[in-house]
């Protein structure tokens, strides 16, 4: 499963991270366009941190909007839920994506 694999990710970027610390909250932020389903995840991650140093832990995670950048007019275009890399303003297909594939631990929060 995708989210597990990924929990596993965070996990080991999360324990090295914390050197032996207690960790609270795993601050994440997700880009719309990972197709992560963040429900899934903190199920996953419940799951991989039963009795490990991480039990206690739980994901805080913020979801990131797709969002492409036209090169021909400049424009920034929201993804809806079907992502089409069209931009709104010219309909020019000449775009790069600005947000939305971040998949990133941004912080932890540790107990005292
Ligand atoms: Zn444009």
């Amino acid at each position: 499963m995708h989210e597990l694999a990924l929990s596993r990710s965070i996990a080991s970027i999360v324990a090295r991270a914390a050197e032996g610390r207690r960790v609270a909250v795993v601050e994440l932020a997700v880009g719309d366009l990972r197709q992560v389903v963040p429900s899934t995840l903190e199920r996953c991650w419940a799951l991989l941190c039963a009795g490990t140093a991480l039990e206690a832990s739980r994901l805080a995670i913020r979801r990131c909007p797709g969002v492409i950048r036209c090169d021909d007019c400049g424009a920034t275009t929201r993804l809806a839920e079907l992502p089409i890399l069209r931009c709104e303003a010219c309909q020019s297909t000449t775009v790069h994506i600005v947000s939305g594939e971040e998949f990133l631990v941004t912080a932890l929060q540790l107990e005292d």
